[in-house]
């Protein structure tokens, strides 16, 4: 039975932030595609109409580092979203110990992580909700960001659902925070505390609450202060933090080079304003410096 006439739905992927994934064929191309039902509350009708506005403008969004939404359409009170279909994701190489990760390979899925933040940036679009398992994995090792642009649309997924806990150990601390107004750095930040990860084979920032995320944030970094973030003290959640100092970053990444270490504190840096943009970071000497990124196509991959 096809969907929309053209998709052969095959065995389900997984549930998701918004709803459930599941594999297909696309029978106008061949191509394995993954689908993404969105359940849209029957109470909003309006909803519909600007999800697909929107959605249209993300079908524009077509990078090599950005998972391509190949179409969307509604069907039986749900929105379908038809995405590239890929492989595994950053979550799974980084939690498969049998993979061994050099710092050339955590180079190169740097690189390709904020390639895809800075084309989207470029075009004023964030993604908001980066975590390694939106980060994707295909064939020849390209890495590509998933639903990008989604939270947006849909609403931040955050409080909703269970299984997006996870997501709270890469928001910046101006979330954390409650700012109502933010920008591309919180997909910045969260960018470093992948990096973090990818460094140390384990969440950088693991928060049990939006509170003790922060307790973490300042454990690890040291308390934010006035004098580094001056807008700190007028954003609406904020509440004064005992002062811890920070930890020689070097303590916390034995293994990681010295350029590595700079581009992270650049990307982890508190005021938003000062923090470092995506591609200003792929012009950092991390990324110009020995050993250069590894080719994709070579890199270490799940048995
Ligand atoms: P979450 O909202 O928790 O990030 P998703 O909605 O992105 O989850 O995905 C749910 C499941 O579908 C996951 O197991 C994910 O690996 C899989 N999936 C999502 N997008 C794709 C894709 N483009 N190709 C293959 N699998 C996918």
């Amino acid at each position: 039975k096809k969907v929309a006439d053209r998709y052969l739905k095959r065995e389900v992927l997984g549930e998701g932030t918004y709803g459930v994934v599941y594999k297909a064929i696309d029978t106008k191309t061949g191509q394995t595609v993954a689908i993404k039902k969105i359940r849209l509350g029957k109470q909003k009708e309006g909803v519909n109409f600007t999800a697909l506005r929107e959605i249209k403008l993300l079908k524009e969004l077509k990078d090599p580092n950005i998972i391509e939404l190949i179409d969307a359409f509604p069907h039986k009170g749900n929105l379908h979203l038809v995405f590239e279909f890929m492989e595994t994701d950053l979550e799974t190489v980084i939690r498969n110990t049998n993979i061994f990760l050099s710092p050339a390979d955590i180079k190169s899925y740097m690189q390709m992580t904020l390639k895809g933040l800075a084309f989207c940036h470029k075009k004023w679009v964030l993604h908001r909700d980066m975590k390694p398992n939106n980060l994707l994995i295909g064939p020849h090792g390209q890495l590509k960001l998933a639903d990008f642009g989604l939270a947006r649309i849909f609403g931040s997924p955050d409080r909703k659902f269970t299984h997006q806990v996870f997501a709270r150990w890469y928001r910046a601390p101006e979330l954390l925070f409650g700012a109502k107004q933010y920008g591309a750095g919180v997909d910045v930040w969260a960018a470093g505390c992948i990096f973090a990860e990818l460094l140390n084979r384990r969440p950088f920032l693991q928060g049990t609450s939006d509170i003790d995320q922060l307790g973490k944030i300042f454990a690890a970094l040291g308390t934010a202060t006035a004098s580094q973030w001056p807008d700190l003290a007028y954003l609406p959640d904020y509440v004064e933090y005992q002062y811890v100092a920070a930890p020689p970053l070097r303590s916390l990444f034995p293994t990681a080079s010295d350029d590595a270490l700079d581009l992270l504190s650049k990307m982890l840096t508190y005021d938003p304003k000062a923090r470092i943009t995506a591609q200003q970071a792929l012009e950092h000497r991390y990324f110009s410096s020995a050993p250069l990124p590894t080719e994709p196509d070579k890199l270490p991959r799940p048995a």
